[in-house]
């Protein structure tokens, strides 16, 4: 190609990452993107055209200086976009990879006017992997200590932003973690396949850096209550980000039936307690051959692609009641899921399991089409007229969906919940609750969301807890 006819700027095409192979990685629990290359890295970045008033960064829920750290990848500085990137976000590597960017920074930038959005994310991804390789950048300044004691309540994406922001600003931070390993859905729900463990431990490994301490295996509300927590064990401030890992059913004939799993036990099974190496892991999984899994979000695909990958397995279909268009999942999960020969099963919703000698064995369904508009702004699915049929499966997977855990609100009595159980803020500019020094954000706010909506929530109650144990006046 000559001078004149070779694309400049945002004319030129996106540049594609490489991936594992379908055929390959379907049965394989290694990560399926593999990520740019320094050249690649340095290629993309030069389509941004830095914009003057950069829409992306209004996309981005923690406003990371987009075009600042996209500027120094094109021009070759790593390390320095990792600084950018983690003046804002604690957890790059994370959300490089599984913040749905096509909806958030990605969807404002200007390039995609007219042709592909700026690749951010994978871009982010690469920065903090680049560094996580080198390990050059060190930790952020740590301002001289306050004396002030905060708790945070669940080491999932909001309490580990949170507890990052206090940590710098020179608190004591300790995390309360229920089960034995911090992450919270990080960790019990998106597959290795997706986000590998050793990420997600180096992300660990940065706040621990920072000062962090962990306990795990400490369920607030029944070891401690909120109330020993700030008058016993002297903490200034709590955090609770506690989540909504509590699963909705189906409410169906069979749903009894052994070989049915909530997408939250049949996920933790496998990502927590390695239930695929059973009995070298004490936590075993039957050995079943036909899934259906119930649902369309990322739940749904992560439960129906793990499942795809266990060694009996040799058909996994994905029953939803809309069409393609509506599912909620990521688009890049959903290309990867239907590359890997997961069947989707469209406006297809479930009416009974039956069973053979207490286990599943077919799931009774029935057509549906799309009608009006619903309050979510999405077609309502309605049955259509001809009757029920039915699909062999030997197990079911329900993933429609979580609430929240009422424990944490039950064992702190002036604590404003909503009818769902989600905690009430009384300043949502701050996290605050109804509660003077309790803030509490992400999932157990605004029910089940994203990572990055929870990370941006447990950043502005830091702000807000700073502010309170501090005394500064607003
Ligand atoms: C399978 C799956 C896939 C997902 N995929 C994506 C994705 O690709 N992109 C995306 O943006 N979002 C995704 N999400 C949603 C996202 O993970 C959540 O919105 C986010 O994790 C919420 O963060 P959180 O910190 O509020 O809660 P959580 O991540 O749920 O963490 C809460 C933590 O609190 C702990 N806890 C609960 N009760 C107590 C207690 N009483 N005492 C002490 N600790 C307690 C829990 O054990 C848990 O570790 C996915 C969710 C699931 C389930
Ligand atoms: S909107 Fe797109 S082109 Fe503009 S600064 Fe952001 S990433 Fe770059």
């Amino acid at each position: 190609m000559d001078k004149k006819s070779q694309p400049k700027g945002n004319k030129k095409p996106r540049t594609s990452a490489p991936e594992q192979n379908p055929d390959e990685r379907k049965k394989n629990f290694k990560e399926v993107s593999l990520g740019y290359s320094p050249a690649m890295a340095q290629l993309e970045a030069s389509r941004c055209i830095q914009c003057k008033k950069p829409k992306c960064v209004i996309g981005c829920p923690v406003r990371v200086a987009i075009p600042d750290f996209i500027k120094q990848v094109a021009e070759g500085d790593f390390l320095e976009a990792a600084r950018i990137i983690k003046e804002s976000n604690a957890l790059p590597a994370v959300t490089g990879r599984v913040c749905p960017q096509e909806d958030q920074c990605e969807k404002h930038c200007v390039i995609g006017i007219k042709g592909e959005p700026l690749a951010i994310g994978k871009l982010e991804r690469f920065v903090a992997d680049y560094e996580r390789l080198h390990r050059e950048v060190d930790v952020v300044e740590i301002e001289p200590s306050t004396g002030k004691k905060i708790a945070i309540i669940g080491a999932g994406p909001a309490g580990l932003a949170a507890a990052g922001d206090l940590a710098k600003w020179g608190h004591e931070v300790v995390i309360f973690e229920a089960l034995h390993k911090p992450g919270g859905v990080l960790f019990y729900g998106i597959p290795e396949f997706r986000l590998p463990k050793e990420i997600l431990e180096a992300e660990l490994d940065y706040l621990k850096r920072l000062g962090v301490k962990i306990k795990v295996n400490y369920v607030i509300g029944k070891i401690k209550s909120l109330d020993e927590l700030m008058h016993e064990d002297g903490f200034n401030a709590v955090f609770i980000g506690t989540g909504a890992g509590l699963p909705y059913f189906l409410d169906i004939p069979g749903e009894n039936l052994n070989g049915v799993y909530s997408a939250n036990e049949f996920l933790t099974r496998i990502n927590l307690m390695h239930a695929w190496e059973f009995p070298v892991f004490d936590t075993p999984i039957h050995n079943h051959k036909t899934f259906a899994v119930i649902g369309g979000g990322n739940t749904a695909l992560d439960a129906a692609r793990t499942a795809l990958r266990l060694p009996t397995t040799e058909k996994v279909m994905l029953l939803y009641r809309r069409s393609r268009e509506e599912l909620p999942a990521r688009l890049e999960e959903v290309e990867h899921a239907e590359a890997e020969g997961i069947e989707f099963q469209f406006l297809v919703s479930p009416l009974e399991v039956q069973g053979a000698k207490g286990w599943v064995s077919e799931i009774v369904c029935q057509k549906m089409e799309l009608g009006e508009l619903d309050s979510s702004g999405r077609k309502y699915p309605h049955p259509v007229k001809e009757g029920p049929f039915s699909l062999k499966a030997d197990a079911l997977i329900i993933a429609l969906g979580s609430g929240v855990n009422p424990l944490i609100a039950k064992s702190a009595s002036d604590l404003k919940t909503n009818t769902q159980g989600h905690i009430e803020l009384a300043d949502p500019d701050i996290n605050l609750t109804s509660r003077p020094g309790v803030f509490a954000g992400g999932d157990i706010v605004t029910g089940a969301a994203t990572v990055i909506s929870a990370m941006g929530a447990g950043k502005s109650a830091a702000l807000g807890i700073h502010r309170y144990v501090m005394e500064i006046k607003t």
